[in-house]
């Protein structure tokens, strides 16, 4: 019995050691696991905060990187007022010219649409006059003519018709006898006051629009172009010369496909072009080119035909500095 008793002793102090060791490895847990998991959540805590740093620095690079495009941006819009404004920046220009080449193109980045050309006629009026007249009302296009003195009544009546349809009606020397139009500015002042005087008396237009014969970049006056842009800047006049030639200048006839060519084929490169023609006696072809040329450019998307206006961006081939005080 005292056996038993004996035996059930021990057996339950085993139970109880049992029972201890169980109680210290559960207290010893219940302390390591939430150490254990505070220590994991303690390390997951920093790499997360590396991210988040590595994520704020990538965040901050963005937004340098939208700075930069916006000033970039706004740098561009005040380049592009300030170009509208002075017309001092040219783009320098490399097209084909017959006997008279051109230096640079005063470009402007314009609203819509996307492509101005301006049709520009020299040296006349001539027999070839109405029927350019005719065509342009034809395709209700206006255009711009630059004429010479002639005084005879048929080429008042076709310098009437050319302000009355709309067109703009511009200078190009009473003479156009180069040597003595450029042989000062007395003389050149001369010549213009005799011009417009003319056109005046004749229309009722003081013209505001001059094309020196042979363009600003002529290579025929000994005195500096600029001289005579500066005179027609002080009687409120600007010069255009232009950025697209026809071809029709020189001696040779040209074919029709080839001044279609030549007035079309890279107008989609430019904002504006302004297009020389001439309306002269012997310039056959250009009347016969002429709707096809229209046609062409009608076809053409976002492209419209103007008449010179002051809202047209300069195209000259010299830089002078009365284009500044102009604009
Ligand atoms: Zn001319």
């Amino acid at each position: 019995m005292a056996e038993n008793l004996y035996q059930s002793d021990g057996h339950r102090r085993r139970r109880v050691n049992r029972l201890k060791k169980y109680i210290i490895s559960l207290l010893f847990l219940s302390i390591l696991i939430p150490n254990v998991c505070m220590v994991v959540l303690l390390f997951r805590v920093q790499t997360l905060n590396r991210e988040v740093d590595g994520l704020s620095g990538q965040m901050e690079l963005l937004f340098q990187k939208i700075q930069g495009m916006e000033e970039r941006q706004d740098a561009l819009q005040i380049r592009a007022v300030s170009e509208d404004v002075q017309g001092t920046e040219a783009d320098v220009y490399t097209a084909p010219m017959q006997g008279e080449t051109p230096v640079g193109e005063i470009s402007t980045p314009e609203e819509e649409p996307a492509h101005k050309i301006y049709l520009t006629f020299d040296d006349g009026p001539s027999t070839h006059t109405g029927e350019i007249l005719d065509i342009l009302d034809q395709y209700q296009v206006k255009a711009t003519f630059f004429v010479v003195g002639r005084e005879d009544e048929t080429s008042k009546e076709l310098i009437n018709r050319i302000v009355e349809e709309g067109h703009t009606l511009g200078m190009h020397s009473y003479s156009h006898k180069y040597a003595e139009l450029y042989e000062s500015v007395d003389a050149f002042a001369e010549d213009f006051k005799k011009e417009r005087a003319f056109l005046y008396d004749v229309t009722g237009v003081e013209s505001v629009y001059y094309r020196f014969p042979g363009g600003s970049s002529n290579t025929v006056s000994n005195i500096d172009m600029r001289e005579f842009a500066d005179f027609l800047d002080s009687r409120g006049v600007v010069f255009f010369d232009w950025n697209v030639s026809s071809g029709d200048a020189g001696r040779q006839q040209l074919s029709v496909e080839t001044l279609v060519r030549n007035c079309t084929s890279d107008l989609s490169e430019r904002q504006t072009s302004v297009i020389l023609m001439h309306d002269s006696a012997e310039k056959r072809t250009t009347v016969e080119a002429l709707p096809q040329i229209i046609e062409t450019i009608q076809a053409m998307e976002d492209t419209v035909i103007l008449p010179i206006s002051e809202e047209t961006t300069l195209v000259q081939h010299i830089q002078t500095e009365t284009i500044d005080e102009w604009r």
